[in-house]
């Protein structure tokens, strides 16, 4: 069997443990939470294999007896680790205690057939099937549970398993038939191996499959985060854009917009209107009423105000009970008639209170050098003109 090296193979095997040691260890720096329990097995199980490969190549392919128990006791905690990265990976929990003791068995069974009994064909067959154990239960766990990975990653990484436990089983039944019919063929090396060469491509692909699966994960936590983060941004917006109250626009979306459409008046030399209304005698509605009945007013006014304008306008509250309207493209004219066509309104309406309810009005129009501020100033001189007048009124300047 020159055609295989074996201690070649079984070093070629540590250093591809090693390369997969270090994947979990790279997705540990990026991952937190629930998958950081899985890698850390999944690192610890490929070192584990790693330290078996080495071991077997340095010293017990050599024929040591101890390096040779130690090395498959490695491979066994390996396995079992392994299994439990597994268990973590598919979303399940618990069974840690097993595989310490598994292994401690494995190691004290190992250390008797050695040293004590010096049954080497026994050790071979007990050990053997002790390691393969874990990848087959790995192997029905990736089967039973492969719809929590993307396809096919979970029936192919069962496969490996499924082959690694096989290979396992094979030297176990080779060494019972050498321990039974009494006859060395060179099968055994054959065995040997197989190991070695099943374990490159066990390490090389578990190493691939978590990364895709964990950097898949990673995406789809990034995403569900991306979209939390969006909606709360949109739910912020609304909430730092709206008077809680009416649902109208609050004075910082006013300010915006007054900002934004004076802006363009000057620039583009279109109209624009601004009008604040003032409810008369409110305190009275309050002091009679009671607030809540005076905040169902605000309300019911926000109403009408909305259902007097257009889309394109903005409705506000400017404060307490003080309304802003902000007509963007609206002659002198049109505002001062849709300020009056306003005030009818509000006087018409029914506030289902027992009384009626009137607002005074005060408009302003954009002139050339005008900004929010200037136009906010003279709809406010205009509003105390119309409240001076008699209230119930609209003036404009
Ligand atoms: P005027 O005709 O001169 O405007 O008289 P007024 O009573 O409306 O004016 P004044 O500024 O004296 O009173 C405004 C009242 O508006 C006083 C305050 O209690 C009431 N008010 C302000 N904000 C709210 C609110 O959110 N809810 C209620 N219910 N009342 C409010
Ligand atoms: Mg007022
Ligand atoms: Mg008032």
């Amino acid at each position: 069997m020159d055609l295989i090296d074996v201690r070649t193979l079984a070093l070629a095997a540590s250093i591809s443990a090693g390369a997969f040691l270090l994947v979990p260890l790279m997705l540990m720096t990026v991952v937190d939470s629930e998958d950081d329990k899985s890698l850390r097995y999944w690192a610890a199980g490929g070192g584990a294999l790693g330290l078996t490969s080495l071991t077997l190549a340095l010293w017990g392919l050599q024929g040591n007896q101890l390096a040779i128990t130690i090395g498959n006791t490695f491979a066994v905690l390996g396995m079992g680790w392994i299994y439990l990265a597994s268990r973590y990976l598919l979303g399940l929990e618990r069974g840690r205690r097993y595989v310490y003791a598994f292994t401690a068995a494995t190691l004290t069974v190992g250390v008797i057939l050695t040293y004590v009994v010096q049954e080497t064909p026994l050790r071979v067959i007990i050990l053997s099937f002790a390691l393969a154990t874990y990848p087959a239960m790995s192997a029905w766990l990736f089967v039973t549970r492969r719809r929590r990975l993307p396809a096919p990653l979970g029936l192919v990484t069962a496969g490996i398993f499924a082959a690694m436990s096989c290979v396992y089983i094979a030297r176990t039944l080779s060494f019972a038939s050498i321990a039974l019919i009494d006859q060395i063929t060179d099968a055994p090396v054959v065995v040997g191996a197989l190991p070695f060469l099943i374990e490159l491509v066990f390490n090389t692909w578990l190493a691939a499959m978590l990364a895709i699966v964990v950097s898949a994960r990673i995406q789809a936590r990034l995403r569900v985060e991306r979209d939390l983060v969006a909606q709360a941004n949109r739910e912020l917006t609304i909430l730092s854009t709206t008077d809680p109250l009416t649902g109208l626009a609050n004075r910082n979306r006013v300010d915006n917009v007054l900002g934004v459409q004076s802006r363009r008046a000057a620039s583009r030399e279109v109209p624009l209107v601004v009008i604040l209304l003032d409810i008369d005698h409110f305190k009275r509605v309050n002091d009679d009423l009671g607030h809540p009945i005076g905040d169902e007013v605000l309300v019911q006014l926000g109403h009408i105000l909305t259902s007097q304008v257009r889309e394109t306008d903005t409705v506000g509250r400017w404060g307490g009970e003080e309304f802003i309207l902000v007509l963007p493209d609206t002659g002198t004219t049109e505002g001062l008639t849709i300020a009056e066509r306003i005030r009818v309104a509000v006087a018409s309406a029914d506030f289902g209170i027992g009384r009626r309810v009137t607002a005074s009005l005060g408009v302003s129009w954009y002139r050339p050098g005008d900004d929010a501020p200037a136009l906010i100033k003279r709809a406010d001189e205009a509003l105390y003109e119309a409240k001076e007048a008699g209230r119930n009124r609209v003036r404009g300047v």
